[in-house]
């Protein structure tokens, strides 16, 4: 197995990042030694020039370690021929004999639109199902609803240009500092604080969004559409709407008012409703109703929701109403997850979308099934995920190819989806990553390429697509995910409508089918990249869809004047009748369990989960909980904690965060199997969905929480991977030159003397110290003087720091001093410890930063970043390194009060 990847040139390419919406222009440069760097493109717009932490480590992903390189067929490397000839055998009989509808493909945002095009039209146009779905329905599939209910296409109106011309800025449900740093460092630098421009942040939990904010409503957990109905109210009573635009327009604006008038009928009863001081609402309200150029970014936390789309119509209902839409610095603008998410819906990825923005219908269904001369077409709606993987478990659908994703983790109630997987006649799988919970059910699994390899397109939030480009040579036999799915469709007898020899060919049909039979009523329109040559594609700058003709160049704004893609060419106002979340709180389950993203993780781990300066700021799976709820519960910062209700259970480490409304609790969704035992969050989130989007609800969830009390806790280090220890709790961490395992376990401690010598094992000499009545256990092996692995174990979780440790296995030979420190479990003196890292770029960690700002009082992040450089790289911890700097310069009486 190579252990490098093969580069295909020295010459910088200009690429985009494959995490988050922002869709982040890369120059990617492999350099002569066989190292690849990578740095913000300076010319993309979405950018110009900057990423964040994830970006930045975008090098440190590329290694081969993990990857998936040969096909296999029941765990056997075998050749694609037989591994194609399987997948196309196995689809094609289970089509024969059960019918298109037992057949399905689940998707993935990380797919560029190349691929999602054709296994979309293998699946609606030659099987003849609409079972396609993809992971876009766990994040912004109410957005889709939301879109097309009130502008008749799923459309974003504005571009990032309007957070710099925007005066009032709201975001809800979004932690921009986090999961869209860079829009959010675009936001931070229009305006620094102090100036004219408001922001005003939505969220249940205070987070480091608010470093930018003058406004934090903490609002009660799911009560977002009260809000903006009130806000509607509210505009509507104070003469602030504009009564053209409504009349010429718009239409259903007297129905939602009047929805709205009478859920939220003045400021008193929303904030009851919302639980907030009726201060702050009248506060949003009057800035909105006196700021024209108000824009408002929602993501996730509107979204993932049971009536998500509901909150969305309430959002785009207040700025129809007030004709703010589609010009400089004002309208909604959703903020989409993933890196090729818009790429998706603009295909038909989406079981409920037909293909290029159309419906199903009687003339869009003939009119594709024509373009395509397709022998079949899909006349309605397939299952959406949720629907689907309930599908596979009851045995309707009885095969089931997954490409580029992981629902074995990222699904709600995912025991229940991996007992689906487990039973399904027919799993495949193509992924670039070898090892996952999903790929652990695959019969067949077929190696796709990845960034850095993959050759296409993608759209980002604000409609651009972009060029994904090649800088490496794939390694092993890995394949273009479209090359795949074109090979299984030849097989299957559709060669005819799947005879590319590029994504070039792909992307123009694509772009054809945008403009096919398109008199203007469809707003996704690309027929002028149709033309392009394969020069012309290779080099495509980034450009705004709608492109109507060859000439055109994008379009940054959509609705100032143009119409709407209604049959009637007004925008709609919805009315909402705002629903609570599904589930209330109980007794049993007191606690309401948001979920979501950390700073620098990305979805499930399989490509950042393996970079070490990316695991070190969130180590651990962990529950965020009010230090009164942990006083309530005996909960101690940094010990474990299980948490529960009907759907399933998880342990994590609590972390005691005043951010946290009482009685709410926030858990990260990234922890799987293979990182972590007992640490998935989607095991607790039962499949509730939004009836029209069918989004689940993720971020509403009653939960149980109590002390998990193991009689034992520890840590290990180990160069070399362990075998899964056998502990109720163990999390796998990687670092710089080894492995780290967090243990715990609810049985008496083992044999320790042994189980090093077991677990790991290997030459060289052991330094040993045992207490068995304090119950402490402490081994080190050295090998030629180096640290090879250490196990450190106690009866609480108060155990050595483990940042000390890890600069151990830098060193390549241990002095007395630090062996001796290996055995008292101290760092040296002159060793301080730096605590958990918080500027991943620089690897500066906290107590070091906490130490520098109270020796030298730095005031300002600038300080911080002159004196030790944290923040001054790609700025993603300047949020947390401000609220670092006030916490630790805040006299103890103020943060007493605070507390309090
Ligand atoms: S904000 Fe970060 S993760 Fe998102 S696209 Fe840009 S560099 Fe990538």
């Amino acid at each position: 197995m190579p252990a490098q990847p093969l580069h295909v040139g020295r010459r910088p390419v200009a690429t985009t990042c494959p995490y988050c919406g922002v869709g982040c222009g890369v120059i990617a440069t492999a350099a002569g030694d066989g190292c690849v760097t990578v740095a913000g493109d300076p010319a993309h717009p979405a950018n110009l020039g900057r990423l964040c932490s994830k970006g930045t480590a975008l090098a440190e992903t590329l290694e081969l370690d993990d990857r998936l390189l040969y096909p296999e067929v029941g765990g056997q490397r075998v050749a694609w021929e037989e591994a194609l000839d399987t997948v196309a055998g196995g689809f094609a009989r289970i089509l024969r004999d059960h019918g298109p509808e037992a057949v399905a493909f689940y998707c993935s945002g990380q797919l560029l639109t190349e691929d999602y095009y054709v296994a979309n039209k293998l699946m609606k146009g030659f099987i003849g199902a609409a079972n396609i779905d993809t992971n876009s329905r766990l994040c912004m599939a109410s957005t889709v609803v939301g879109h097309k209910r009130a502008f008749g296409s799923d459309t974003v109106p504005g571009c990032y240009e309007d957070l710099d011309a925007a005066e009032l800025v709201v975001l809800v449900g979004s932690n921009a500092a986090w999961c869209h740093p860079i829009l959010y460092q675009r936001l931070g630098e229009a305006a620094p604080r102090g100036e004219s421009r408001k922001v005003v942040v939505i969220d249940p939990r205070r987070t480091a969004t608010c470093d930018l904010a003058d406004l934090h409503l903490a609002v009660r957990p799911g009560s977002d559409a009260i809000l903006f109905n009130g806000l509607l109210t509210y505009l509507h009573a104070h003469g602030c709407l504009d009564p053209v635009f409504v009349e010429c327009r718009t239409e259903g604006f007297d129905e939602a008012l009047a929805v709205a008038q009478a859920s939220a009928p003045n400021i008193a009863t929303v904030a009851a409703r919302c639980g907030l001081a009726e201060v702050a609402v009248a506060q949003l309200y009057h800035w909105f109703a006196t700021t024209e150029r108000s824009l408002t970014l929602f993501s996730q936390g509107v979204n993932q929701s049971s009536s998500g789309s509901d909150k969305v119509n309430a959002i785009l209902n207040c700025h129809l109403a007030t004709g703010r839409i589609g010009r400089p610095g004002m309208g909604p603008f959703s903020l989409t997850g993933q890196p090729n998410a818009m790429g998706g819906r603009e295909v038909g990825g989406l079981a409920t979308t037909l293909a290029a923005h159309m419906d199903f219908g009687d003339a869009t269904c003939e009119r594709v099934q024509r373009f395509w001369q397709s022998p079949t077409i899909a006349r309605g709606p397939g299952l959406k995920a949720v629907e689907l993987f309930e599908a596979i478990a009851a045995g309707r659908v009885k095969a089931v190819w997954i490409m580029a994703t992981n629902p074995a983790v990222s699904l709600p109630d995912v025991d229940r989806v991996n007992q689906a997987l487990a039973r399904c006649e027919l799993v495949v799988v193509s992924d670039c990553v070898r090892r996952t919970d999903t790929t652990a059910h695959a019969h067949v699994l077929l190696p796709a390429t990845t960034w850095g390899e993959k050759d296409g397109t993608i759209t980002n939030s604000e409609r651009r697509i972009s060029r994904q480009r090649a800088f490496l040579q794939p390694p092993g036999e890995a394949r273009p995910d479209w090359w795949i799915v074109t090979q299984v469709a030849r097989r299957m007898g559709f060669g005819d409508g799947f005879s590319y020899a590029s994504a070039a060919e792909i992307f123009r049909e694509h772009a054809d089918l945008s403009g096919f039979e398109n008199q203007g009523e469809r707003a996704f329109d690309i027929r002028g990249l149709a033309q392009l040559d394969d020069g012309a594609y290779d080099a495509l700058k980034p450009i705004q869809w709608p492109v109507p003709h060859p000439a055109h160049k994008g379009t940054a704004r959509m609705f100032a004047g143009n119409a709407f893609h209604t049959p009637s060419g007004r925008a709609r106002l919805v009315p909402v009748q705002p629903r609570p979340p599904a589930m209330a709180p109980s007794r049993a389950n007191r606690f309401v369990l948001n979920t979501g993203r950390i700073r620098d993780q990305w979805h499930t781990m399989t490509r950042t989960g393996t970079v070490p300066r990316l695991t070190d700021h969130i180590a651990e799976p962990r529950v965020e909980i009010h230090p009164d709820d942990a006083a309530d519960l005996d909960l101690q910062d940094g010990a474990l904690a299980r948490l529960s209700n009907a759907t399933g259970t998880m342990l994590a480490r609590v972390h005691l965060a005043e951010a946290q409304l009482p009685d709410t609790l926030f858990v990260p969704i990234h922890w799987s199997e293979r990182f972590a035992a007992e640490a998935r969050v989607n095991a607790l989130i039962p499949p509730v969905t939004d009836p029209l989007s069918g989004e689940p609800e993720f971020k509403h969830t009653p939960i149980a929480v109590a002390p998990f009390r193991p009689v034992w806790h520890g840590f290990a280090f180990s160069r070399t991977p362990l075998e899964s220890p056998d502990a109720d709790y163990c999390v796998r961490i990687r670092g710089r030159q080894f492995w780290r395992y967090e243990l715990a376990g609810e049985r008496p401690g083992a044999d320790w003397a042994a189980w090093v010598r077991e677990h790991l094992p290997g030459g060289g000499e052991w330094l040993e110290y045992q207490d068995r009545g304090a119950r402490r256990y402490r081994a080190a092996r050295l090998l030629d003087g180096r640290l090879q692995a250490c196990l450190f174990v106690g009866p609480t979780h108060d155990l050595p720091t483990r940042t000390w440790l890890a600069r151990l296995f830098v060193e390549t030979t241990l002095d007395g001093t630090a062996r001796a420190s290996l055995l008292t479990a101290r760092p040296p003196v002159d060793q301080p410890d730096a605590g958990p890292t918080l500027c991943s770029c620089f690897g500066v960690g906290r107590n070091a930063l906490i130490e520098a700002i109270q020796r030298d009082r730095l005031t300002t992040p600038e300080a911080v970043g002159a004196a030790l450089r944290a923040g001054t790289n790609c700025g993603s911890c300047v949020p947390e390194l401000r609220a670092l700097i006030d916490d630790t310069l805040r006299p103890p009486a103020a943060a007493l009060a605070t507390r309090g």
